[in-house]
């Protein structure tokens, strides 16, 4: 049984008293939320140890926006996996396509922050897809299957969430169509060792579209950014039918 993950990715957005509030108006709604679904998290660094608290014996999970690949030492700026875990950080977003586009990751630094995540017990949503243009071009199966190749070596299959998030669906409203992502993240399945792979779906994911993609065969779940940032919106995704 592949088990369904619904994630928020708060991106670059709340404070410690935003994300309070933001959990005065969430928590309640999920008195409705049926048990088959994992909901996670993912707020900037300084308000995962204020949210932890307010998480725990709850059934959200708490996740980080990154990892660094070393377990310590002099790399200003960044975070490490013992630091994650001992505030009970159980996910960790590694690869988004902000972060490769933006900060210089490559398919090897994804894949160290992948082992890193893995080799203290936290559970990876590794990020893949393509640009418009790698789209248009025809692209797509061999930027993805590129990608799950470098990105995976080593990496243990049991222990890690996929996001097929085509970068052109990323905060633009324009959603890939249901029937698309199906197909591209059954090609993702089809490249991996363990075929019970969570793969998400994530770009543009809101209240109107939601059932219609977890409707889809294929998709055991979404990485939601925008529509994350609302209780109301968010609680409606959490609760898709
Ligand atoms: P979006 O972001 O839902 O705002 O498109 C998704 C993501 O970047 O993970």
């Amino acid at each position: 049984m592949r088990k369904i993950v619904i994630a928020g990715n708060w991106k670059m957005y709340k404070t410690q008293a935003e994300t309070t509030e933001f959990l005065q108006g969430f928590m309640p709604e999920l008195e409705k939320t049926p048990e088959d679904r994992e909901v996670v998290i993912c707020p900037p660094f300084t308000a995962l140890d204020a949210i932890s608290r307010s998480l725990h014996g709850s059934l959200v999970q708490l996740g980080a926006q990154n990892i660094h690949w070393e377990d310590n030492g002099a790399f200003t700026g960044e975070v490490a996996g013992s630091m994650l875990s001992e505030i009970g950080v159980r996910y960790v977003i590694v690869g988004h396509s902000e972060r490769r586009q933006y900060f210089g990751e490559t398919d090897e630094s994804v894949n160290k922050r992948l082992l890193s995540a893995q080799r203290h017990g936290l559970i990876p949503i590794l990020c893949v897809g393509e640009t418009k243009q790698q789209r248009d071009a025809g692209e797509t199966e061999s930027i993805i299957t590129n990608q799950l190749e470098k990105d995976l070596v080593n990496v243990d299959q049991q222990r890690l969430v996929i996001a097929y998030e085509p970068i052109w669906a990323i905060g633009t409203g324009d959603t890939c169509e249901s029937s698309e992502a199906n197909r591209v993240i059954g090609l993702i399945r089809s490249q991996l060792s363990n075929a019970d792979v969570t793969i998400q779906y994530g770009g543009s994911v809101k209240p109107d579209n939601i059932d219609e993609i977890m409707a889809q065969p294929e998709i055991d779940g979404v990485l939601v950014g925008g529509a994350s940032l609302q209780p109301a919106s968010f609680a409606r995704i959490v609760n898709y039918q």
